[in-house]
């Protein structure tokens, strides 16, 4: 068998509806068989720390997908010590298929942030990566991309109007108490509560996590 398979590469800090309806939206549109979210570990490319662990973004992530048969999400980024590089992330997931489904052969397609993805270039490892995944960009709406300086072909630009949703205003909003409900899905508004993240003096940051 001949797969299509997306990675959706984020830090997910929350994970959002935004992110959910982009994945689906994306799989319609490239006739995607499945889509791996990927929760980065250390985000080295930040100046500071996420406010969420590994371990809580990838729970979020989990609970988030948990109803969709196309979604799955993988540990390989906030198990791998160190810095997340893309490069690593897709070797990772192609040498797990490779052992997991010997018979099958897969095109692989990276999707994320079109600003994200306009920093490619500086990526660890560029070419490789350009070799081994396609590069889709979600945009938000009105978004202007910083041409990325990537061979024509190499990516593609979906435009998501649900990704007015952003994970930074998610957690300013539970920072000053203001309503996230149907901004991320119940199961992820539980897990925000419980875990406490995102309060403005919470000494609970990162607690249970890698990244
Ligand atoms: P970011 O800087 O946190 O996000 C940049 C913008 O893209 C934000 O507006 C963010 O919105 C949006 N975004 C991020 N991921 C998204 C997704 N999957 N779908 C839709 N929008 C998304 O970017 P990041 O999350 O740290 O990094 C994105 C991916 O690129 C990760 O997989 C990361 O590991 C990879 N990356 C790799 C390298 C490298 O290999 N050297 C360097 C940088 C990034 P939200 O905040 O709402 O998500």
């Amino acid at each position: 068998m001949h797969l299509r398979i997306g990675v959706m590469g984020g830090t997910f800090d929350p994970i959002h509806h935004g992110h959910l309806v982009a994945a689906s939206e994306v799989a319609h549109r490239f006739s995607l068989d499945s889509i791996i979210f990927t929760p980065a570990g250390e985000p080295w490319h930040k100046a500071e720390h996420t406010p969420a662990g590994g371990e809580e973004r990838y729970l979020m992530a989990v609970a988030a997908t948990a109803n969709d048969p196309r979604f799955e999400v993988s540990r390989v980024d906030i198990e791998r010590p160190g810095p997340t590089y893309t490069v690593d992330t897709i070797a990772d997931l192609q040498k797990a298929f490779a052992s997991t489904q010997p018979h099958d052969t897969a095109e692989w397609f990276f999707i994320t942030g079109a600003d994200a993805l306009a920093g490619v270039n500086g990526w660890r490892d560029p070419q490789h990566l350009l070799e081994s995944v396609h590069l889709i960009g979600v945009t938000r709406p009105g978004h202007v991309l910083i041409d990325p300086g990537l061979p024509e072909g190499a990516f593609s630009l979906v435009e998501i109007p649900a990704l007015a949703i952003s994970s930074t205003d998610i957690r300013s909003r539970v920072a000053t108490g203001a309503p996230i409900s149907y901004l991320v899905p119940d199961a992820v508004e539980h897990l925000i509560a419980k875990f406490e993240l995102y309060q403005p003096t919470s000494g609970k940051q990162a607690h249970a996590g890698i990244g």
